[in-house]
């Protein structure tokens, strides 16, 4: 990851795509509202049974941290209601906040480029081009079954 400025709410998509993909768990993204109450998590689920509640906060960014009504909801959650709570700045984060393995979902899979077919990539998307030949075409390769 590189340290640059990211939207809170293109790390909430991260977020929230990554998690949808973990079996047993539901997950939501509690929308502002006049009807909501102020300071609630920006994400909300189950994992087995038990409620999770995560607030996101940009990363790299020392002036993206909790508001005071913002700690006092998570005290709230946390404490009173039990359930697991964190703040996440990053997908990694949430995992280990919700103590699932990061490694555990992503697909083994490796990637072939179209163009040389002779450099491969391992990770969970293909890389944006080859650094071989410049080719911007990947093929995935699935090794081993897929998580969940
Ligand atoms: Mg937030
Ligand atoms: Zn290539």
């Amino acid at each position: 990851m590189r340290p640059r400025a990211q939207l809170e709410k293109s790390i909430v998509s991260q977020i929230m795509a990554k998690l949808k993909k973990v079996p047993g768990l539901v997950i939501r993204k509690r929308h502002g509202t006049v009807m909501g109450m102020a300071g609630d998590p920006d994400l909300y689920g189950s994992y087995r049974g038990r409620h999770f509640e995560i607030e996101v906060k940009r990363p790299f960014d020392s002036k993206s941290e909790l508001t005071t009504l913002q700690a006092e909801r998570g005290r709230e959650w946390s404490v009173e209601g039990q359930a697991i709570y964190g703040v996440a700045r990053s997908a990694e984060e949430a995992f280990a906040i919700l103590g699932i393995p990061y490694s555990a979902r992503q697909p083994e899979s490796y990637w072939l480029c179209g163009g040389c077919r002779g450099y491969t990539w391992r990770g969970s998307e293909a890389p944006a081009r080859c650094p071989r030949c410049g080719h911007r075409h990947f093929e995935e390769q699935k090794q081993g079954a897929q998580h969940g």
